[in-house]
């Protein structure tokens, strides 16, 4: 008998829409010889104390479930580690939790925040999971795209001629996926107070805070009248090189915690007790190996950026993270046809920039977190398809 499948599925989860990065993925990793910059995630290993601590933690049996917001060591050294990089206290009791990759601290954060039909502004280009899962959490997810002109930076009027009677909360991510761009304390505390006239939420996402590389870094947290009104999301998957590991962690008051965690107990329990052990380590011991990993990100971001501007993609220099956003405009393509034609022609895959909003058409997302050699062998490539196209 074939059924018909559809009337027993999730009419909200069939309307979500499929990410426009794992479709060139899926493309990229059928062909030989391929380039890949689309990948968002560090090519280093884990650090080598880190993963000796995980061992470790086995041979010692931590095998058992935790306390559903983490071992409170872990939640005491996320403390330490918030108050000395970010310069805000928040308690280990009663403030954070440690979850399955700041993946899941958002899908907590916005379940527990939303009611039906809630907005949440979204800064566009944006992290392609977000407006999905305010979807999935029964809210409507509302786009303020930003362009190069500024650096792609939200403005503060921008996000008050967003704002309706049904607008719950902001989102901010910086530095930003796709475009690396950063927000300095200054352009911080201008959008916070519009936050605050309106008496709205930030949901802020700093998983890339540990890759800046000109100015530092400040957190919204620590901008004067956020602390109550913030729900800090980071992790360990970027900085620290340990994406396969999924570990991240949320901060916020105390009432927002609570209620995370009690979706938490039932949805997940607790992150992978072995791992979080492991992760003390990275918080306490992995200064050195984290500032090596940034140096050398920061001198690929620098090749990077004058060999597209040299090929003619005309890119600004972002701040953080390990991503360029340059136009190609000037070629006449859209986005998803560079990105294909690329592809096919010179095996390098990028991501097409309207993966993540329409803001992002006009553009590409190249991930620098591959060696330089590799870099370099792209660049030759992508401008002789650039040539090609003349
Ligand atoms: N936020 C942003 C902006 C990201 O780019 C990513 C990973 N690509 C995540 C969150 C999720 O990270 P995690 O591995 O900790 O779930």
């Amino acid at each position: 008998m074939s059924m018909d499948y559809e009337q027993y599925l999730s009419k909200t989860a069939i309307d979500l829409k499929p990410s426009g990065i794992r479709r060139f993925f899926d493309l990229a990793a059928s062909m030989e010889g391929v380039i890949s910059l689309g990948v968002g995630e560090p090519d280093f290993i884990t650090p080598w104390n880190i993963r000796d601590e995980a061992i470790n933690a086995l041979q010692d049996g931590y095998t058992s479930y935790t306390a559903n917001a983490g071992l409170i060591e872990l939640r005491q050294e996320i403390s330490n580690y918030v108050q000395r990089r970010f310069d805000v206290h928040y308690d280990p009791e009663n403030q954070i939790i440690v979850t399955v990759g700041a993946s899941q601290s958002l899908d907590l954060a916005f379940r527990a925040i939303v009611n039906p039909g809630d907005e949440v502004l979204i800064v566009e280009p944006a992290f392609v999971s977000y407006a999905s899962l305010v979807l999935l959490a029964g809210g409507v997810p509302v786009p303020i795209s930003t362009y190069s002109d500024n650096g792609f930076k939200v403005t503060p009027e921008q996000i008050e001629a967003a704002i309706t009677d049904k607008t719950k909360a902001v989102l901010i991510c910086t530095p930003n996926n796709p475009t690396g761009t950063c927000l300095n304390k200054e352009e911080l505390t201008q959008i916070a107070n519009v936050i605050q006239k309106h008496d709205l939420i930030c949901l802020t996402d700093e998983i890339y805070a540990e890759l800046t590389y000109d100015d530092g870094f400040t957190s919204m947290a620590s901008i004067p009248g956020m602390y109550e009104r913030t729900i800090l999301i980071n992790g360990f998957s970027k900085g620290f090189a340990m994406t396969g590991w999924r570990l991240g962690f949320v901060a916020a008051p105390k009432e927002m915690v609570d209620l995370m965690v009690k979706i938490y107990q039932y949805t997940t329990m607790c992150a992978p007790h072995m791992l979080q052990r492991a992760a003390i380590e990275a918080l306490q011991n992995s200064t050195d190996q984290v500032e090596h990993m940034r140096e050398s990100y920061w001198r690929r971001r620098n090749y990077i950026v004058q060999a597209l501007n040299n090929i003619g993609l005309s890119c600004h220099i972002p701040g953080g993270a390990f991503y360029v956003f340059p136009s190609i405009k000037q070629t006449g393509l859209s986005s998803e046809e560079f990105a294909s034609e690329l592809l096919q022609q010179e095996k390098v895959a990028v991501v097409p920039g309207n993966a993540f909003g329409e803001s992002g058409e006009g553009y590409i997302r190249c991930s620098y977190a591959t060696s330089i050699e590799q870099l370099q062998e792209a660049m030759k490539r992508m401008g002789r398809f650039i040539d090609s196209l003349k």
